[in-house]
């Protein structure tokens, strides 16, 4: 069945790699990118996440292109590390602002039509660092810790009207945002997974093209880990 899919952060990553499997299986997809041009063959509209009005006039031309979102991918995430002691709040609430309150706007501007509708899948990317901490990154893991709750907790408020939230959360993937991480800190991180290697950001986008489908409809408030066997048993 084709659905309306809104993607954010959809230009590049894991993101474009959700963007490219869900309309390779028929969905109309939509996706956010800030500058430049869309990727060639989805729809894109220009949008920050954390600008509401800018959130709300995406969401409007995605509805007027392809009807109403009915999956949502909220994936557009950043980091800016720095341990916690000499971390400005400006630098943690940039990361919280785009990473939980990105999917926040977003969310409270697509879950109206999927009230309507009674069915829709909110998806939101996660990381095991949410779960698992790390340093230098306090304000990262904080703000993807809360999405899990987010989701669980929209879970529970919208399961009542057929609409399932859950987070998927990835290792260490090989994309732009990966790069930063070399030397003894990726060895490391490839010594914790069983895989001994990164993870391709097609390996995620098989895990949501599955919570975005009809196999998922019984799975909602789950986290899913994406890791390569890392942190298994924790
Ligand atoms: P990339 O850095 O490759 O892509 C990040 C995407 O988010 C880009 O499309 C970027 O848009 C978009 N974005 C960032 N800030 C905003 C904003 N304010 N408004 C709109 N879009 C924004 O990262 P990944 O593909 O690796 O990451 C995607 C998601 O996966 C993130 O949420 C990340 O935290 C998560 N993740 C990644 C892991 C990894 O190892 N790569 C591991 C665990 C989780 P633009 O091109 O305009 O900058």
């Amino acid at each position: 069945m084709s659905r309306s899919v809104l993607v954010t952060g959809g230009n590049r990553g894991i993101g474009l790699a959700v963007a490219r499997a869900l309309a390779d299986a028929g969905d109309k997809v939509a996706v956010t990118y800030r500058s430049g041009e869309p990727p060639a063959g989805l729809f894109g509209v220009r949008c920050d996440v954390t600008d509401s009005e800018a959130v709300a006039r995406a969401v409007e031309e995605v509805t007027i292109q392809q009807g109403p979102v009915e999956v949502l991918v909220s994936n557009a995430g950043i980091t800016r590390d720095g341990l916690l002691l000499s971390m400005s709040e400006e630098t943690f609430g940039s990361v919280v602002d785009t990473n939980l309150m990105g999917a926040v706007r977003v969310t409270q501007q697509v879950v109206p039509g999927m009230l309507k509708a009674r069915w829709g899948r909110l998806i939101y990317v996660s990381s095991t660092t949410g779960t698992a901490g790390a340093p230098g990154q306090a304000n990262y893991a904080a703000s993807k810790a809360a999405l899990i709750g987010l989701a669980r907790s929209l879970a529970k408020e919208l399961g009542p009207r057929n609409i399932t939230a859950n987070t998927v959360s990835p290792g260490i993937i090989a994309t732009d945002m990966a790069e930063g991480v070399t030397g003894a800190r990726m060895k490391q991180l490839l010594s914790e997974t069983a895989l001994n290697r990164t993870g391709t950001p097609q390996e995620v986008a098989e895990v949501v093209r599955f919570l975005a489908g009809d196999g998922s409809s019984y799975v909602t408030g789950a986290n899913i880990p994406v890791t390569g066997g890392g942190g298994v048993g924790c």
